[in-house]
């Protein structure tokens, strides 16, 4: 079923998100709002989904980058959901990424992310993951999972002045931003 995503100002946004107890994973709720997340993600044509955004304060987001209108430069991220995850970060490196975000329309800025990182948690059949996610991809979980701690990532923009509408990006600043994901997609992910 596609939920209705909330928007920024909306209160689940800003809560601590909660664990999903491991033995409820299989139950017929966390199975359909995983189910669900894929569902809204997919149909907003976005590049990942947090349980928070469909007014559902549980630690569980979906990813996946397929040609995505939204996001034309952005590399494949087969999907992947994963439960109760934790994020740790491999390097001190930071790249600087426009981000936008489905809770927040018609906006992008440019926030500090690390480009190498290590993805643990549990997937939607309670198996575990645990993967290396490099390059601008590597943002895209940062994003999702700061959803589960009520981070917008309108709070962590370096500069205010960077935030712009959609039109204003394509027209202005994308082709400079494509390049510099080339070179980070060279450095990091090879
Ligand atoms: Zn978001």
């Amino acid at each position: 079923m596609i939920r209705e995503i909330v928007e920024i100002g909306h209160p689940t946004l800003r809560e601590m998100a909660q664990e999903v107890p491991v033995d409820e994973i299989p139950s017929k709720w966390v199975q359909e709002l995983i189910d669900d997340l894929i569902e809204t993600k997919r149909f907003a044509n976005g590049a990942g989904l947090a349980a928070p955004q469909v007014a559902e304060p549980w630690r569980i987001f979906v990813a996946e980058v397929g040609n995505n209108p939204r996001y034309p430069y952005k590399p494949p991220i087969p999907l992947t959901v994963v439960i109760n995850p934790q994020i740790s970060f491999n390097t001190e490196d930071r790249m600087s990424v426009y981000e936008g975000c489905l809770s927040i329309p018609n906006l992008r800025g440019i926030v500090n992310r690390c480009p190498d990182v290590r993805v643990e948690g549990r997937d939607q059949n309670g198996d575990l993951v645990d993967k290396t996610v490099r390059g601008i991809s590597a943002g895209t979980f940062q994003h999702e999972d700061d959803h589960l701690n009520g981070i917008l990532y309108t709070d962590l923009v370096t500069d205010a002045k960077s935030l712009c509408t959609w039109g204003e990006f394509e027209r202005r600043y994308e082709g400079d931003f494509r390049e510099s994901v080339q070179e980070i997609e060279a450095r990091y992910v090879g």
